[in-house]
């Protein structure tokens, strides 16, 4: 079973669209053409060297990675240097490099969302919404036999979704009025005599994206010759957006900190686990935030989290924690996002179904801090 790599990038981008990446990241096809077809992916963390063997070894044809392969510019492929010397073994072995990092990070069932679930949590909400979509408000007119195609076409093309609900319309009925004029073929009425018809105001919100091929699509099949619409802008864009950094959920039922800590340790496979701050009594409310979130403690904190997962925890960080007598939970850089490549699975697995690929797991990704 062979897919073309174009495909395998449409999969992880429905989920996790590049636009949504920080500007200061790479992310996208590195390595490889989205022409090639790909038999076997191999998922990783991290592109070493040691992870480029395996790819050879293992007859990958790409390698899926959550940090950037090729990050500050490059200026040289020479191959006496190590960059130069991975990028010459993928391309001599035909092996693509494609990178989701920070658009996955802040996707809204991208990995932190993984991470929420893979905890336990409920009514899982995002910690800090950002890259708001700009919606609009489309109202269309059109005869009362016609309604429910036009729903149709709305729902059907993107109009009208709003969480866990989709063809969200409101109509009303009215009397609409026209004149048909020299040149014209009214689907009703007659030339130059004012024409009065029931009528039905549909509404319904539409992610910007949608707009231009949605009102092709009800012109194509509204009865008028000239369908009238309005599209309006709306502010609360941000308010139906659920893309951002972290996640914040309930427990289905509370726990002490004890127990707590021996939960997060079970779920997120470690040996470990630092903490910092005031611990309470009761942890009902969770806030993570995968990779290096530190900074979320204060937003986490106002939230009403009653702690924050994240990695790469700083002495200064737990002083913070501390003094906001907040609870802070480290489980490491890695320790949080070594479930990238269960989430990469998960996403193929269910854009793909049963022309997914073999995918396998990069045995040489590894943590890099080490505890003696
Ligand atoms: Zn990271």
């Amino acid at each position: 079973m062979s897919v073309k790599l174009n495909k395998i990038i449409q999969s992880i981008e429905a989920i996790a669209p590049e636009k949504l990446a920080e500007d200061w990241d790479n992310v996208g096809l590195q390595v490889g053409s989205r022409q090639q077809l790909v038999n076997k992916i191999l998922l990783t963390l991290d592109i070493s060297a040691e992870v480029v063997k395996e790819a050879v070894t293992k007859k990958a044809d790409l390698i899926i990675a959550h940090h950037p392969f090729i990050f500050n510019g490059l200026k040289t492929l020479s191959s006496d240097w190590e960059k130069g010397q991975l990028i010459e073994q993928l391309i001599k072995n035909d092996i693509a490099v494609y990178v989701a990092h920070t658009n996955l990070d802040k996707a809204e069932t991208g990995l932190n969302y993984y991470l929420a679930e893979l905890l336990g949590l409920e009514n899982i909400r995002t910690l800090e919404p950002s890259n708001p979509v700009t919606y609009y408000k489309l109202v269309v007119y059109t005869p009362m036999e016609a309604t429910e195609r036009i729903i149709e076409v709305l729902g059907k093309n993107g109009a009208g979704a709003i969480g866990d609900y989709d063809y969200c319309t409101y109509r009303s009925s009215g009397i609409g009025t026209f004149r048909p004029l020299a040149g014209s073929n009214p689907f009703i009425g007659s030339l130059d005599k004012l024409e009065s018809v029931a009528e039905d105001r549909i509404e319904a919100i539409v992610p910007v994206y949608e707009l231009k091929n949605l009102i092709n699509q009800l012109k194509k099949n509204h009865p008028y010759e000239e369908m009238a619409y309005d599209v309006i802008p709306l502010e609360n864009g941000r308010l139906i957006n659920e893309n951002g950094l972290g996640k914040i959920g309930v427990l289905k039922a509370p726990m002490d900190a004890a127990g707590f800590i021996g939960a997060v340790k079970e779920k997120l496979g470690l040996i470990t686990l630092r903490g910092a701050g005031n611990m309470p009594e009761t942890i009902r409310r969770v806030a993570i935030c995968s990779g290096a979130g530190a900074d979320m403690i204060g937003l986490a904190k106002a939230k009403r989290a009653d702690v924050l997962i994240t990695g790469d925890l700083k002495h200064h960080d737990g002083q913070r924690a501390q003094e906001n007598n907040f609870w802070v939970l480290d489980a490491g850089h890695y320790g949080t996002e070594k479930w990238v490549v269960d989430c990469f699975q998960k996403i193929l697995k269910t854009d793909l179904g049963e022309n997914c690929l073999e995918m396998m797991v990069a045995e040489a990704s590894r943590d890099f801090i080490v505890n003696y």
